[in-house]
């Protein structure tokens, strides 16, 4: 039956995983994934988290299906994260929220609910480049993607210039995926001032700005900060589309959390785009898994949890801008490694484009076992004290040649 399926290639990101898992070298480091790591290298559950797991296990709340667009409470206090206190729609009862599983499925749902409610497009513009999974999340949900232009490879910088031409090319009320904070993977984003200029030209072009928000928190150590985007686009009277993922700042990854909201015209058109959510989510999956909701919800709901949640994403955020100074330090000053690489230290979030070419990535994997994807984007968590030097002598070698 299936002897016509021809094999397909190996996920970009996760494959880098496999060949690091592969390697029985001890020096070996990963720099592949966007997981956080602490300065021992492992996985981190936040201590908020692991209060916010043992409050749960003294309530024991019961496994019960969640509602189709998931846990009420939970969606209300991420909407709020996100939007902010003084969000007019979203004091007017004009969010449109669900639940959904992690910031993919909210960009899923989301793609979806575009591509048969949104009546002007069905052409989405994403940067080049972006996630790697943002192309197949949005084609398989029905849009047609293209691309503007966001990376400039000779400053490894922001294309100021040719984002804002692209967009003033696109066919009006076309949709435009932005990234909200720490742009992944290139790790540059917009300043406040090219932010205020974006949003003017979406408006001028009439286009459907959508947010994906996987890193609030993560890029300053700031959840308001990290959400000026969002906050500016929705206060000069955009209708976003937003995803948010709990993945990151939460470090709540295998627990699939986070939502996707539509900003309406008013709570009357809320209830009927809420009601075409439900509708949409239903045969994907039915309902949400309930148990990183719960997490989510204790954390967010509760002053003192929220305090030391908060402490916990600025933590995270300092410890990369740290690694950011060492590695540039390094590289410029001890190694004096050919090139520029002031980038390190300006961008922003869990990643940096380093500049490095395919081939030196190549050499960096089978000489020095350094694992990274191909694009030269290494994961600045995957470092700490204890392999920065070798990565940084490694990385000079390779540079070297
Ligand atoms: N958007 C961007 C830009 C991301 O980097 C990621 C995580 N790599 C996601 C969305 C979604 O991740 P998740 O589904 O784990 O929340």
């Amino acid at each position: 039956t299936w002897s016509a399926v021809p094999a397909g290639p190996p996920d970009p990101i996760l494959g880098v995983t496999e060949a690091f898992k592969a390697d029985k070298d001890p020096r070996k480091i990963n720099l592949g994934v966007g997981a956080y790591r602490d300065g021992n290298g492992k996985p981190y559950v936040l201590e908020s988290v692991q209060k916010a797991e043992k409050l749960l296990t003294i309530s024991k709340p019961d496994k019960e299906y969640l509602p189709i667009t998931g846990l009420a409470d939970f969606t209300k206090r991420a909407a709020l994260l996100a939007y902010g206190a003084d969000s007019v729609p979203l004091n007017q009862g004009a969010v449109a929220v669900t639940q959904s599983i992690s910031g993919t499925g909210a960009l899923r749902i989301g793609g979806a609910f575009l591509a048969r409610h949104y009546p002007h497009s069905k052409v989405i513009y994403l940067p080049v480049p972006s996630w790697g999974n943002h192309t197949p999340i949005f084609r398989d949900s029905g849009l047609e993607v293209r691309g503007y232009r966001y990376f400039d490879k000779k400053t490894v910088g922001l294309d100021f210039e040719g984002l804002k031409a692209d967009l003033r090319a696109a066919p009006e009320q076309s949709i435009v995926l932005l990234h909200a904070c720490a742009h992944n993977p290139t790790g540059v984003d917009p300043t406040q001032v090219q932010w205020a200029e974006i949003s003017d030209i979406v408006k001028e072009r009439k286009l459907f700005p959508f947010f994906d928000m996987a890193y609030q928190g993560f890029a300053s150590g700031d959840t308001a900060r990290d959400a000026f985007a969002v906050r500016h686009f929705v206060a000069e009277g955009h209708q976003i589309a937003l995803a948010q993922s709990f993945a990151k700042n939460m470090g709540l990854y295998g627990e699939r959390v986070g939502a996707f909201s539509l900003v309406t015209a008013d709570a009357a058109e809320k209830a009927r785009v809420d009601s075409q959510m439900k509708i949409v989510i239903r045969p994907m999956y039915s309902n949400p898994p309930i148990h990183g909701a719960l997490v989510a919800n204790a954390i967010l709901g509760d002053t003192a949890l929220y305090d030391q949640w908060e402490s916990e994403v600025k933590g995270m955020a300092d410890r990369i801008i740290s690694m950011r100074e060492k590695l540039y330090g390094m590289l410029t000053h001890d190694l004096k490694t050919p090139g520029e690489w002031g980038h390190i230290k300006s961008q922003i979030g869990m990643f940096s484009f380093t500049g490095l070419n395919p081939a030196q990535t190549k050499v960096l994997a089978e000489k020095a076992h350094v694992y990274m994807t191909a694009d030269g984007r290494i994961s600045m968590a995957g470092l700490n004290a204890n392999n920065i030097e070798y990565f940084a002598t490694s990385v000079d070698a390779a540079v070297k040649g």
